[in-house]
């Protein structure tokens, strides 16, 4: 037992050997039921998730749901607001899911998120961003919204390395900073501020790019945009940009082919005699005003990606790989907006993600549905994206969308598709009729406004 809840005696455990999920029939799956809101949420969730299961599979799988405690419950139950046994939990089943959780206010308490995070290394933090039609939204082209991020979870200002203006660690680390590594420079840091150290590692970057690649090649998704800030945070963001592609072109050669060698392939396709160096001013189109040297340099790139891919990818045949490309952030941020159809993947740094998800959920209606999710190799934490909504916790008003979409998330994860299918059909249905709940029901035209129960239900007669 955890907490002194039984496990279960009608489920087994979900293991996970040599990069694979082995899911029986009958999985325990550990949930957290969540605070406010999140209490009238789960209950509805986890019905349509149960229909979803039951239609596609006729009673021969069935999630074995395991409640464990955190929160406002634990609290009141344990007198702790994160039991170790619900961390010990999420570890021992691998895959679990999470409504949101009240931020205790008065500090001290470890936060939830933060630990499972770190205990269990979850570094992908993936976030599907699409439109369901109907759903009031912002923008006019909302519906060629279809993308899905990956947010670097474990690193980059969230390491929380940081220095408070006025303290000696601040003083110390400036000092140092100032006369060991900028002597020789005209850059001082000013004496009256905070400083933060924004790591961003190999090992990281590489990962959670090559997680994003693999999600496309698995998903048949066609572009994969590396989000980054290179040009200004050369050997954070920039390196990051460059790990992002070293890991497209080394372990995905015969899956991708990166935006550079499309401009290259594509002359070539237009005319197979284009010289190197012809189209090596394509490429780099400052090249006039650079020295010599470079322009060799490029030459010899274009040749190289000739003699890499040309024979099999040649003619048009690049046209089928996944592109890879990458987008300095705030031209991402406007070009989603604006073409949203050209993006499919995203990777990108843990700030960037954070931005750019939400910026994204608003822009296809809002909190109330978008669903969540962290990974790590062999762990999965599904979540809400949304806070505890207090003001409309137990009035089985909320939409409980997030949280349904995110265990869509969680049986796609354990490779029941088609009951994922069925949820997501059913939801997007259930939508299109206009039976909402009141936060989508205020802007919509012709709207049927129901509480969170009746649109459950309405959406399990709609699977
Ligand atoms: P919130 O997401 O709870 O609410 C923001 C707004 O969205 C409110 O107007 C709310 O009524 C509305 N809303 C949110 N979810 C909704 C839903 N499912 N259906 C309809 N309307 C919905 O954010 P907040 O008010 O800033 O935070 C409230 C509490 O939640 C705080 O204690 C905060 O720390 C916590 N929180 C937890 C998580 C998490 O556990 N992942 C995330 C964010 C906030």
């Amino acid at each position: 037992s955890y907490n002194g809840i039984e496990v279960p005696v009608d489920g087994k455990a979900i293991t996970y050997t040599n990069g694979a999920y082995s899911v029986p029939d009958n999985p325990i799956v550990p949930f957290i039921e969540g605070d406010g809101a999140g209490r009238d949420i789960w209950k509805n969730a986890r019905k349509v998730l149960d229909a979803a299961v039951e239609k596609s599979y006729g009673g021969t799988k069935k999630v074995a749901w395991y409640e464990i405690l955190a929160g406002e419950k634990a609290y009141g139950l344990t007198q702790n607001w994160l039991p170790d046994d619900t961390v010990q939990a999420c570890i021992d089943f691998r895959v679990s899911i999470k409504g949101p959780l009240t931020t205790p206010i008065g500090g001290g308490i470890r936060s939830l998120n933060v630990t499972l995070r770190q205990t269990m290394d979850l570094y992908q933090c993936i976030r599907p961003v699409k439109h369901y039609p109907g759903v009031p939204s912002p923008v006019i082209n909302a519906d060629d919204v279809d993308v899905v991020i990956f947010r670097e979870n474990t690193e980059d200002i969230y390491a929380g390395i940081e220095f408070k203006a006025g303290s000696p660690e601040e003083a110390k680390l400036r000092e140092f900073v100032n006369t060991q590594l900028l002597a020789n420079t005209k850059k001082q840091l000013r004496s009256d501020g905070g400083i933060g150290i924004k790591p961003i590692t190999e090992m990281a970057s590489k990962r959670l790019v090559r997680a994003a690649i693999q999600y496309a090649v698995d998903h048949g998704r066609k572009v994969m945009s590396i989000v980054h800030k290179g040009n200004i945070q050369k050997f954070t963001e920039g390196a990051f940009r460059e790990w992002g592609y070293e890991v497209a072109v080394t372990e995905f050669r015969d899956k991708i082919v990166t935006e550079r060698e499309s401009w290259i392939l594509g002359a070539l396709d237009k005319d197979p005699n284009t010289p190197p160096e012809a189209i090596a001013k394509l490429v780099e189109p400052g090249l006039k005003f650079a020295p010599p040297s470079f322009e060799q340099k490029i030459i010899a790139e274009v040749k190289d990606v000739i003699a890499a891919i040309g024979a099999t990818h040649g003619n048009g045949a690049w046209k089928k790989l996944i592109l890879v490309n990458d987008r300095i952030c705030d031209a991402m941020f406007q070009d989603l907006l604006l073409k949203p159809q050209e993006y499919d993947v995203l990777a990108t740094t843990n700030l960037n993600g954070d931005y750019l998800s939400d910026a994204a959920a608003a822009q296809v209606g809002g909190l109330g549905i978008a669903p969540g999710s962290n990974i790590g190799d062999g762990y999965a934490v599904f979540e809400a994206t949304h806070g505890t909504a207090p003001r409309l916790a137990d009035q089985d008003v909320v939409n409980p969308g997030s949280v349904i979409l995110s265990g869509a998330m969680l049986l796609q994860l354990i490779g029941w598709k088609e009951a994922a299918d069925l949820v997501e059909k059913a939801m997007e249905k259930t939508i299109s009729q206009k039976y909402v709940t009141v936060d989508f029901a205020k802007s919509m035209q012709g709207a049927t406004q129901v509480g969170t129960t009746a649109f459950s239900d309405r959406v399990i007669e709609n699977m």
